[in-house]
């Protein structure tokens, strides 16, 4: 069995097309069914690596190394698809290879055109990944609106696919919007506007996820399947979670979604087991306590930024029936020297520093990691939160105050983290970095030991500097505990504070790895900690 689902959007971006793709993938898997989840940006960019966090949310990495867009990590949340460099695609990867292909003069002479050399580029990545004999659907999430201009070789491309398969092979979904115009009354014109736009690309949808802040009742329904030409049960309410955005699989599942969807596809019905996505939503409905973390970093103005974490956090905390509220905290704001941090953390149970680069704002995380040192509050250093406890330790107990990383302090005679030496001279961007899934060797007796309860662990990596092997005899011999390293020992994995609760930094990014289903066990942890130290 093949078969293939494109997701697009209509009407506006930002309507939430990877949580709606990455719930029918839940709902396919619930019906035993094997899933890959495709997403392509119709960006020039050739990946996600060098975009800022401010305009373009969370680079989120897969295990092979791919800097890809953050809806790859939904798809991580929501099903067991792998995910690597096959799994995202855009402009910039198919015009390359295009452009490579034209250089090496395998086209023969020919004119290389949009159509049909960019769109055949396109159907052989979005239909590798569902090669694989064990794959039953692929699930291809087109990034962007219908309408924009970028947008079009990559809705040609689905519309010969759908052609060439059949329409019982490969069938369309349409992400639009009901909204309310003042008084409350909705609107389903920009709808009908939208799938007409779908329509002219020579796609018609075989069913529609209204999105809209309210559920839309049948009467509309029925008015938006007569002017789209949607079948009535291929029209869903696609409204707004009221607790959890882990309830879509659910709401879509009690409107007979994953039942439509077999059916256009011609695959027999079979028993749905959703229990996993019922406990979970349980947990979030019912927690027994609450826990305020503060998250100290950079990017704090846009909440794509550090999406994995904050679904990480919120794992966490239904793994230890705790409803997890988070308190953004922008580092630069600490800096001033009259910030008063004991009125900062007042409220708050737990910090985390998590990953980042650049020096705007780092000496106020070691406030920050200071504050949670002294004060016994449990801390959680991801990545770039790790080389801050570093140098914290390395000002405050080693009394080294020029103590930096040389990615904020090139010329520091303490950079305590640096680069590599063979990195050292490479100027350029990209091809630097730890990229991608590698091992850790956990020490005995350490609180990381006991949290994955293994000698050895793979988490996912994305950073260039490392803590200095030069000093690493300095900390340790002052007691700051180094608990994981690389299994040739040459590079620190975690280091731990001494005497403190929970204080715990990974070289690593875990928050990549966490499923609602499956919450990430440093994350676990770390809320536990937060939740005894709320109640103390
Ligand atoms: N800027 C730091 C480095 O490159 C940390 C990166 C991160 O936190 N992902 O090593």
């Amino acid at each position: 069995m093949k078969k293939l689902i494109f997701v697009t959007g209509g009407v506006c971006s930002s309507l939430g097309k990877g949580v709606a793709a990455s719930s029918i993938g839940a709902l396919m898997e619930a019906r035993g069914l094997s899933v890959r989840m495709v997403k392509i940006d119709p960006y020039l960019n050739v990946d996600a690596g060098t975009m800022s966090p401010y305009q373009h949310g969370e680079v989120y990495v897969t295990d092979d190394g791919a800097e890809t867009d953050l809806d790859l990590g939904n798809y991580g949340r929501y099903t067991h698809s792998p995910l690597s460099k096959v799994n995202s695609i855009t402009t910039g990867q198919v015009y390359q290879a295009v452009i490579n292909k034209e250089r090496e003069g395998r086209y023969l002479g020919r004119t290389v055109q949009v159509i049909p050399h960019i769109t055949d580029e396109i159907k052989n990545r979005v239909l590798a990944p569902g090669k694989d004999p064990e794959v039953d659907i692929t699930i291809v999430e087109v990034g962007g609106t219908v309408g924009d201009m970028e947008s079009i070789p990559f809705l040609e491309a689905a519309r010969q696919i759908i052609h060439e398969m059949g329409r019982q092979n490969a069938i369309s979904v349409h992400v639009t919007l009901v909204p309310a115009v003042s008084g409350g009354e909705l609107k389903t014109k920009p709808t009908q506007h939208a799938v007409k736009e779908l329509q002219e690309n020579g796609i018609q949808p075989d069913a529609l996820v209204i999105r809209s802040a309210e559920p839309i009742d049948e009467g509309m329904r029925r008015k938006i399947a007569s002017f789209t030409n949607v079948e009535f049960e291929g029209v869903i309410s696609g409204h707004d979670a009221k607790t959890t955005i882990y309830e879509l699989p659910l709401l879509y599942h009690s409107q007979g979604f994953d039942t439509f969807l077999l059916k256009k596809m011609g695959i027999e019905s079979r028993h749905a087991d959703l229990r996993e996505w019922t406990e979970v939503v349980r947990k979030y409905r019912e927690p027994k306590c609450r826990v305020r973390i503060g998250v100290v970093g950079k990017y704090m103005d846009l909440t794509d930024s550090y999406k994995s974490v904050w679904e990480a956090l919120s794992h966490g905390g239904i793994a230890n029936d705790a409803a997890v509220d988070t308190v953004k905290i922008d580092s630069s704001k600490l800096e001033a020297d009259g910030a008063d941090m004991a009125q900062i953390f007042a409220d708050v149970d737990g910090i985390l520093v998590p990953g980042g680069y650049g020096q705007r704002g780092s000496s106020g995380m070691v406030k920050a990691a200071r504050y949670a040192r002294e004060h016994k509050v449990p801390y959680f250093g991801i990545c770039l939160g790790l080389q801050i406890m570093v140098i914290e330790w390395s000002r405050d107990v080693l009394k080294w105050d020029d103590a930096d990383s040389t990615e904020f302090s090139p010329d520091s005679a303490h950079g305590v983290v640096s680069l590599l030496e063979d990195q050292v001279d490479v100027k350029s961007y990209g091809g630097t970095q730890r990229l991608g899934k590698s091992e850790s060797m956990l020490k005995k007796g350490t609180l990381i030991h006991k949290i994955y309860g293994a000698d050895s662990i793979w988490e996912r990596h994305r950073h260039r500097y490392e803590v200095s092997n030069a000093f690493r005899p300095d900390l340790e011999r002052t007691g700051l505990l180094v608990t994981a390293l690389t299994p040739d020992g040459s590079l620190v994995e975690a280091v731990e504070w001494p005497d403190h609760p929970w204080g715990l930094g990974v070289q690593c990014h875990p928050e990549f790895k966490s499923r609602p289903v499956q919450p990430a066990p440093l994350f676990k942890s770390f809320i536990g900690a937060c939740v005894k130290n709320a109640k103390s």
